[in-house]
C-alpha cells in the first residue's frame, strides 16, 4: 500500500539540462488537469505534483515565467521549451509537470480536476478523484 500522504525529495530537469529542480517535499499523488489553459499550454491535459513551497532550482537564468493569471504564474525553460511549473502566486505552491522527475514506482496517479473542462476525445482509464473547477475553488477559495 502507498501512503499517499507521505512527502519525498524529487530531482528532475528540463530537456536541455540548463535547469535543474530539487523538490524537497513532493507528493506521491499525480494529478491532472484538464483546463482549458492547462490544455493550450500543454497540448493536453496537465500531469502534475504538488511539490509545495520548497523547491530549489538551479540555472534560473534560463527559467522564463508567464503570468497566466492574477493568481498564478507559469515557468519554462527558455532554451528548451520544457514546461517546469505551476506557481500560486500567494502561496509559492509549486505544481511540477510529473515527467521531469525521474520515474518512479511510488508514484499514484490520484486526482483530476477541471474534470468539467475535458473535451470528449479523451478519458483516462485510472480511478481517481475527480472535481469541477468550481469544486476546486470552493475548495481552495481561489477564484
Ligand atoms: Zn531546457
Ligand atoms: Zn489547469
Amino acid at each position: 500500500m502507498n501512503d499517499k500522504s507521505e512527502k519525498t525529495e524529487r530531482a528532475g530537469h528540463c530537456l536541455c539540462g540548463e535547469v535543474r529542480i530539487r523538490a524537497k517535499s513532493a507528493s506521491s499523488s499525480v494529478g491532472a488537469c484538464h483546463c482549458r489553459m492547462c490544455r493550450r499550454w500543454g497540448g493536453g491535459p496537465f500531469m502534475e505534483i504538488d511539490c509545495g513551497a520548497s523547491v530549489e532550482i538551479r540555472g534560473e537564468g534560463n527559467v522564463a515565467i508567464f503570468s497566466s493569471s492574477d493568481w498564478a504564474e507559469r515557468g519554462f525553460c527558455r532554451n528548451c521549451g520544457t514546461h517546469l511549473f505551476y506557481r500560486l502566486r500567494e502561496t509559492g505552491q509549486h505544481m511540477i509537470p510529473v515527467g521531469i522527475f525521474e520515474d518512479s514506482e511510488d508514484l499514484e496517479f490520484a486526482n483530476q480536476v477541471f474534470i468539467d473542462e475535458k473535451p470528449e476525445y479523451y478519458e483516462f482509464a485510472n480511478k481517481t478523484k475527480d472535481m469541477t473547477g468550481a469544486e476546486l475553488f470552493a475548495l481552495f477559495g481561489a477564484s
